[in-house]
């Protein structure tokens, strides 16, 4: 078997099916061995679109002004993760843009609302948020945070997310309150290498994350990067791709580095590929899926990127629709809140 980790750079720019096949089967052994055949649901509710920011990748950003900006109300939400464990899920993701129009006490008490109500982990996805309200939020019962750190590299970060931010920063802190920590990146970011995307790979470790979310970039006509502005272009045949085939590759080599690790098969692969994205990703190295519980009438105008796969589906669609993929591949649907480890906690692992 090759040595896929000792030259990262060199196996992302892999082009040989051969030994494509060989990672493939490797990351999804691997997955197998360390956290199980079962994939976790965890329903998506999409609580706002209101952003701040002016990142220059997501339709969200707040120079967007043709977009029809939102906020779900405490009730909507609350619902919406009782319907998450009517479905059988474990967890709740609750995401939105970087806002103050969500207020740290009024999101404490939705989560505190959520756990009296149901008994779903809650994972949080606000964006850059201070220590205090993180901190309040973790004391309110939120046990999880996503905030993917895009890129690696400072130069490239900063010319798509302009404006003071520390991500890395905001993960040590997560870390320290005690949360459950993802992080995650783009692939095929204007301006990305492979040696970007090695340093990407090596940082996920780095920072023992127990989430990677890996997703294509896709670009939006109304943000300068899908406009083509803002970006510099790589050195001749370093720019790395934003395909379905690098997504699977990035995948793969996440869950060689960080075997324990809960990786999503994303909405972005699944948008590349509508027919099979999801499914390819759950055998070459994913183990998490996660289905969209937002209300279809705000669904909609939830546009970080154009054309997301499964817009017009209703939860109950959704859940099917991804529960017969799971099965279709030989694979369980997760029961309980699938956190870190769970699944391979149950038994020891000999490898
Ligand atoms: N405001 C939160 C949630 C953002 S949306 C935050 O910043 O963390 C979640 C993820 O969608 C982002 O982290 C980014 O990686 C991804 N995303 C945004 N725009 C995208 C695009 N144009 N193509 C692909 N992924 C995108």
């Amino acid at each position: 078997m090759p040595d896929f980790l000792c030259d990262l750079r060199r196996t992302l720019a892999e082009t040989s099916s051969e030994l494509l096949a060989r990672l493939y089967e490797e990351a999804d052994r691997t997955r197998c061995v360390h956290v199980g055949d079962e994939v976790h649901l965890r329903g998506l509710i999409e609580i706002s679109n209101m952003c701040g920011r002016q990142c220059g990748y997501c339709g969200l950003r707040a120079p967007h002004r043709k977009l029809t900006r939102y906020r779900m109300t405490l009730e909507e939400i609350v619902s919406c993760a009782r319907q998450a464990e009517a479905l059988g899920y474990g967890t709740v993701v609750l995401q939105a843009g970087e806002t103050p129009a969500i207020s740290a006490p009024w999101m404490a008490r939705v989560v505190r609302e959520i756990k009296a109500a149901t008994p779903l982990a809650v994972t949080l996805s606000l964006g850059e948020r201070t220590r205090g309200d993180l901190e309040l939020w973790r004391r309110a019962g939120a046990d999880r945070y996503l905030l993917r750190f895009e890129t690696s590299d400072p130069g490239l970060y900063a010319r798509i997310h302009p404006g003071p931010s520390d991500r890395i920063a905001v993960l040590r802190t997560l870390r320290e309150l005690g949360y459950e920590v993802g992080s995650g990146v783009m692939v095929g970011i204007p301006g990305q290498t492979y040696e970007m995307l090695a340093r990407d790979l090596e940082l996920f470790r780095e920072l023992d994350l127990d989430m990677i979310g890996i997703g294509p970039y896709l670009p939006h006509l109304e943000t300068p990067l899908g406009r083509g502005e803002w970006s510099q272009p790589a050195p001749e045949g370093e720019q790395v791709p934003a395909t379905e085939e690098m997504t699977y590759k990035t995948v793969a080599m996440a869950r060689l580095l960080c075997p324990e690790a809960n990786i999503p098969s994303t909405t972005a692969l699944a948008t590349i590929n509508t027919r099979n994205g999801r499914e390819l990703g759950l055998m070459r190295g994913a183990n998490v899926v996660m289905p969209n519980l937002t209300p279809s009438g705000y669904r909609r105008h939830y546009e970080i990127y154009p054309n997301k796969a499964c817009i017009a589906e209703t939860p109950a669609d959704c859940n099917g629709c991804l529960l017969g993929r799971i099965t279709r591949i030989g694979r369980v649907a997760g029961r309980g809140q699938g956190g870190w480890r769970s699944a391979a906690a149950r038994e020891p692992v000999y490898v």
